[in-house]
């Protein structure tokens, strides 16, 4: 393999947050590597994803359990048999919260534009045309208001499909315009992060939506319209320092990968050993960084009630 494809592998697994997955799982993984799409040039669109056979088989990277796509989608995507959580995408989220899957889509029209001119491995204009052409994604977060247990909700969800869920102008300018919206006609807030941070090729412009969503973000509790954040694998880099960690009410889902920087990161840089289940949601609702962790199968009902409560 040549040094260029060498790098641009690399560069992809971090982009997909391969850097956030523990060393031991990664060396289990190498062990059945046919099983992953490495090579480049074999690339499947979201669109034609959820086309899967129901009849195709999956295999849970946490217990090995096999089973099929059908029946993990009617688990909501929570292992049978050990509850690891797998990834999901927005649409997903927004049909497991909304009552009778109804929502209507808001600021979606927003686009990302290359304006520093910014090229990493390749241009970051290419990037953003490839991302748009292989999914049906128009940026790393979607926005949607809709009943959950019949109270109104306003919903910005991440999605990693879209350069690793990363933070840049378009995911700021979203979550500004949601709270905008919340206040205007006083409804509650959830963000469900999934992300490896800042945008790079975003470069400063990224982290300036950090006090931009944070100032707006107040702007509710002045208001006193609550706020909550739902972490799940991975909440990481700028997500994290900022409006994840500032919910009126911060959860996670099970197993969820939560930090500023990654495990091996921090590591290099101590030159000690991690505890173990480090960054993981049960070792921070320990440490006191989360109010309580929610099963996927129970955000609902446990939206539902929080809702009741703050509207009380
Ligand atoms: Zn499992």
């Amino acid at each position: 393999m040549s040094e260029l494809n060498k790098q641009l592998e690399e560069f992809e697994s971090t982009l997909s947050g391969e850097e956030l997955v523990p060393e031991e799982v990664l060396e289990e993984e190498q062990h059945r590597s046919w099983f992953r799409r490495r090579s480049k040039g074999i690339t499947t669109s979201t669109a034609e994803k959820k086309e899967t056979p129901d009849g195709l088989w999956l295999m849970c990277p946490s217990c090995k359990y096999t089973c099929t796509v059908l029946e993990l989608r009617d688990n909501l995507h929570v292992c049978p048999k050990c509850s690891h959580h797998h990834r999901i995408g927005s649409d997903e989220y927004f049909d497991i919260l909304f009552d009778e899957k109804e929502y209507t889509r808001l600021f979606d029209n927003i686009r990302s534009k290359d304006f520093l001119g910014f090229t990493d491995l390749k241009p970051y204009y290419k990037r953003l045309e490839e991302t748009w052409a292989k999914t049906t994604l128009n940026d790393s977060m979607s926005v949607a208001h809709g009943k959950v247990g019949g109270y109104d909700l306003v919903v910005s969800c991440m999605d990693f499909g879209f350069i690793g869920g990363s933070l840049g102008s378009v995911m700021g300018e979203k979550i500004v315009r949601a709270a905008d919206y919340c206040i205007e006609y006083r409804i509650p807030y959830l963000i469900i992060s999934k992300s490896g941070g800042a945008r790079m090729m975003e470069s400063a412009f990224s982290l300036m939506q950090l006090p931009k969503t944070l100032g707006r973000l107040s702007l509710l509790t002045d208001h006193k319209i609550p706020y909550f954040s739902l972490c799940t694998d991975p909440t990481f880099g700028g997500t994290t320092a900022s409006f994840s960690m500032l919910g009126d009410i911060i959860m996670a889902e099970p197993g969820a990968l939560i930090g500023f920087a990654g495990p091996r990161v921090i590591k290099e840089t101590i030159k000690r050993d991690l505890p173990k289940g480090f960054q993981r949601s049960e070792f921070l609702l320990e440490k006191g960084f989360l109010d309580f962790i929610v099963d996927r199968k129970e955000l609902k009902a446990k939206m539902t009630l929080l809702l009741m409560l703050f509207k009380g």
